[in-house]
């Protein structure tokens, strides 16, 4: 359940969610789940974190979008802005490991 490309997304199988980066809708497996612990954005990689989740691409571009439109504190109703180095730090090895396989 890891690896899949990104390419191909088909949205005909499973839930759709909405990228809080770019408003895209994908399917919810092509989505990084993310939730906000203690101020700061935590990828939620086994979907099992409690509490309400944000979805975004794992790309660097959406990632910009939600910060710059302050996506995530909407999505998650707080006040203030909320941390997302660590998940920045995700995404961008989550994009240079997508890209690096096969
Ligand atoms: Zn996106």
């Amino acid at each position: 359940m890891s690896g899949r490309t990104l390419t191909r997304a088909c949205p005909e199988y499973g839930p759709e969610r909405t990228c809080v980066g770019c408003r895209g809708r994908a399917a919810k497996s092509e989505l990084l789940r993310i939730v906000a612990v203690e101020g700061e954005c935590v990828p939620d990689h086994r979907g099992t974190l409690p509490g309400r989740g944000a979805y975004l691409h794992p790309a660097v571009v959406c990632l910009d979008q939600a910060v710059r439109r302050k996506a995530f504190p909407r999505a998650f109703r707080v006040q203030g802005s909320l941390d997302t180095a660590a998940l920045r730090r995700h995404v961008e090895q989550t994009v240079v490991a997508d890209s690096a396989a096969p």
